[in-house]
């Protein structure tokens, strides 16, 4: 399906699902995925493998980042979240941490209500670096898709080396402060089934939610265009359904569909 690519350093602003307004803060390449995950719902397409990884130089982010938000300041259309996302996982750059803290100097200058987010899916937060970088923003989102690695492997795509129980553990580090978003969905992909709201997946995904105790969890499903063909989305009412049974962890939910 048509899956694309974010052409820009700065993005947007677009209207998101879960996070109001958000000007999205690219620092992968415009013409290419960088990701170590290669989920099949992405709405990048397939990573592709081999190459060096290219990143966009901080000095060049920082640059576009306060153009955008002075020429939004000038307009009076501020965004409600500053969100580190694009073609890729963004906590693989090697200076993220330096990114976030001039996000933050100039979100203070030229829009003091917004938030700063990371959608990240998790793999880099053993960097002392990334986590004290993810410990400083608002909104530090990072993926959980399964309780199982051979499920999180079939989704994800994830290496071989990642590990759910590695991950969740690395994920308590944050004594609370982080949002776990998952994506719940069924299909088939290379001949095998996908499903990660059967009742063994979503028992043993709260067990991990409890036992890691986020400050809210993001429920979803999809959305935009996959590069795997045979997806299917999850109905309001079956992720409404895990949302209570988040709740009554007493862990704030948002369902978003
Ligand atoms: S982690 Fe995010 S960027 Fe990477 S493949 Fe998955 S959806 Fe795409």
């Amino acid at each position: 399906m048509a899956t694309s690519l974010f052409k820009e350093i700065i993005f947007g602003p677009m209207r998101s699902r879960r996070l109001g307004v958000s000007l999205g803060i690219n620092l992968l390449p415009t013409d290419n995925k960088l990701c170590n995950f290669d989920c099949v719902y992405c709405e990048c397409g397939w990573t592709k493998k081999g190459g060096k990884p290219r990143f966009i130089p901080a000095g060049s982010v920082r640059e576009a980042l306060e153009k955008k938000l002075s020429e939004m300041d000038e307009a009076g259309e501020l965004p409600d979240v500053i969100t580190f996302a694009g073609n890729g996982e963004p906590t693989m750059h090697p200076d993220f941490e330096r990114i976030v803290d001039f996000a933050f100097d100039l979100r203070d200058r030229y829009a003091p209500q917004a938030k700063i987010a990371v959608l990240s899916n998790a793999t880099m937060i053993g960097s002392e670096s990334v986590r004290r970088a993810l410990g400083k923003v608002d909104r530090n989102i990072l993926k959980l898709d399964s309780a199982f690695d051979e499920t999180a492997r079939l989704i994800n795509g994830c290496p071989s080396s990642y590990s759910v129980a590695q991950t969740v553990e690395n994920m308590k580090l944050f004594h609370g402060d982080l949002i776990i978003q998952t994506l719940f969905l069924r299909g088939e992909h290379d001949g095998r089934r996908i499903d990660n709201t059967t009742r063994t997946e979503v028992d043993a995904w709260l067990k991990l939610i409890a036992d890691i105790r986020p400050r809210q969890v993001m429920v979803y499903t999809i959305d935009r265009d996959t590069p795997a063909e045979d997806l299917y989305k999850v109905t309001k009412s079956e992720l409404e359904r895990i949302g209570e049974r988040v709740r009554a962890l007493g862990i704030d939910c948002q369902v978003a569909v």
